[in-house]
Parts: C-alpha cells; sequence; structure tokens
C-alpha cells in the first residue's frame, strides 16, 4: 500500500510520535489541508497535503 492511498477517517501512523506517546491519528478532513486527529488525546492537528505526504509514515487501517 502506497502512502498515496490514504482517505478520509483512515488511521495513519506519523514519523514523529505526538508528545502524549501516541503514534496513532485519524484523518478527519481532506483537502488541500489534512486534519488530523491523536488517538490517544483528541488533540487537532492540520498539515497542508505536502507536508502531511513528508510526515505520514505509514497507513495503520483503512476506512471500508
Ligand atoms: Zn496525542
Amino acid at each position: 500500500m502506497s502512502q498515496g492511498d490514504y482517505g478520509l477517517h483512515d488511521h495513519v501512523e506519523m514519523k514523529k510520535k505526538h508528545p502524549c506517546g501516541n503514534n496513532e491519528w485519524e484523518i478527519i478532513r481532506m483537502g488541500a489541508d489534512i486534519r488530523i486527529k491523536c488517538i490517544g488525546c483528541g488533540q487537532l492537528v492540520l498539515l497542508p497535503r505536502r507536508q502531511f505526504n513528508k510526515k505520514m509514515k505509514r497507513i495503520i487501517q483503512k476506512n471500508d
């Protein structure tokens, strides 16, 4: 599965861990910017798509 295959509500792992110790995020909005939510603490982060592509490590779980 390539990195470009991510979609809404997929769970992804980022290269850098969140300070809360969690490293699983849910994609909750997709557009020019991508909004992800930390599964551990619920914090929302908005990243430009290019930056997201660079920081995302892998898709953990596809939303089917
Ligand atoms: Zn967190």
